[in-house]
């Protein structure tokens, strides 16, 4: 009998990976020109010249074994350092090397940090908006997601909803800040919300409670201040990633850093540890340990973002759809025209528009529409922008 329950995942459909094959499958028969898929984030815009420079340097002058062979389990001792002296000359939090565990990306910092905290049976509270991915992630820790919805006015904390979810159960709260799929920024304020509710409840259960910081997106910000979580909470993992910054998802490549505030910081660092190696997560990729050891403070020009960004807001106000202004990260979240944003979703792909309803996101009534594509492909999709609002007003 093979386990029911990964099974079940494997046949559970991503709405969003549905989609971009739908795309895909269009393309081949109606041409490329003709078909604007904003389904997936994945970045449009090249490394950084220095990852490239670099890249190419290590290839001419480390020997291969240098190069490909394993590394410590957590990463690379002079990596770490690096990563840690990275994050203090940047938010002065005190971090050494034996905080930080080097990790393939974002998805397994989550799902190590999520096997190292959760016990069977505890609550994960995200905050939905929300990267579907968590359910699955929390699922997998054999601990239950609890979802809170943030305030539809402004995508900050709704300090009730959160204080009604948290039990005696609740092990951590996931931030995901800039956001997938909104991109909104939890300001200082929010934060410091969220952390004087997790204190109450921290003493008022006894328990630790953790935030884990999911900030593959924490570079990629439009002038917004994006409030370090360390310096605010001491028990704390952040969830790092260079796949957007350095534009490297296909790379694998990034780390958790837990705080060394955390209460029984060793513990939970032999955790991750330990939650690492029986996830088979040891050794992330060496040589993009060894680029990111070069460039930890590199960043893609994300000034196209930008231009995308402010291309299609404005155009898309305009028209008169209404979208949340997004302050970072490269996604579009918009008020869909209709009631059912599927069935308005559905609507768009007859003028070869390919966005993402946002039920599997946690909310009803958006879509998503990923603008890290190219700004021609933007400009071209906006007359079908307009059709497609005129044609839905018809039918109010
Ligand atoms: N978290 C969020 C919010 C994301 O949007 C993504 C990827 O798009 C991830 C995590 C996973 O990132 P990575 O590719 O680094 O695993």
């Amino acid at each position: 009998m093979i386990n029911e329950r990964m099974a079940e995942l494997g046949k559970e459909r991503s709405v969003i990976r549905e989609i971009f094959e739908y795309g895909n499958k269009l393309k081949s028969e109606i041409g490329e020109d003709k078909v604007f898929d904003f389904s997936l984030g994945n970045p449009s815009i090249k490394p950084p010249q220095e990852v490239q420079k670099t890249l190419e340097n290590l290839i001419k002058t480390e020997s291969p074994i240098a190069l490909h062979g394993y590394t410590s389990a957590q990463g690379a001792a002079s990596v770490r350092m690096a990563v840690a002296d990275s994050i203090n000359n940047r938010f002065a939090v005190g971090i050494t090397p034996d905080d930080i565990y080097m990790t393939c990306g974002a998805a397994a910092s989550l799902t190590i940090s999520l096997s190292a905290l959760c016990n069977d049976g505890d609550e994960v509270i995200i905050l939905a908006p929300y990267f579907p991915e968590y359910k699955v992630f929390i699922k997998n820790a054999r601990a239950i997601p609890v979802e809170v919805k943030v305030s539809s006015n402004d995508f900050q904390i709704d300090a009730d909803a959160l204080e009604r979810a948290i039990t005696e159960k609740t092990k951590a709260i996931i931030i995901n800040s800039p956001n997938n799929p909104s991109g909104a920024v939890l300001n200082e304020n929010s934060i410091k919300t969220i952390c004087k509710i997790l204190l109450n409840a921290q003493n008022k259960y006894n328990n630790p409670i953790y935030i884990i910081a999911d900030e593959p997106y924490r570079e990629l910000v439009y002038g917004a201040k994006v409030p370090y979580i360390m310096n605010h909470y001491d028990n704390t993992l952040v969830c790092y990633s260079y796949s957007k910054s350095l534009s490297l998802p296909g790379e694998r490549i990034g780390y958790i850093a837990v705080s060394p505030k955390s209460a029984d910081k060793n513990s939970v660092y032999a955790a991750v540890c330990g939650a690492g190696r029986s996830q088979g997560f040891v050794c992330a990729p060496s040589l993009f340990q060894k680029l990111v050891e070069r460039c930890t403070d590199a960043v893609a020009d994300i000034e196209e973002y930008k231009k995308n960004r402010d291309l299609i807001y404005n155009a898309l106000c305009e028209y008169g759809y209404e979208p949340i202004k997004p302050d970072g990260a490269f996604y579009l979240f918009v008020k869909s025209p209709e009631k059912d944003a599927k069935s308005f979703c559905d609507k768009a792909k007859k003028y070869g528009i390919l966005i993402v309803p946002s039920d599997s996101f946690g909310v009803e009534g958006y879509f998503r529409l990923s603008y890290c594509v190219d700004y021609g492909k933007i400009e071209r999709s906006l007359p079908l922008f307009k059709k497609l609002i005129e044609e839905s007003k018809q039918y109010e």
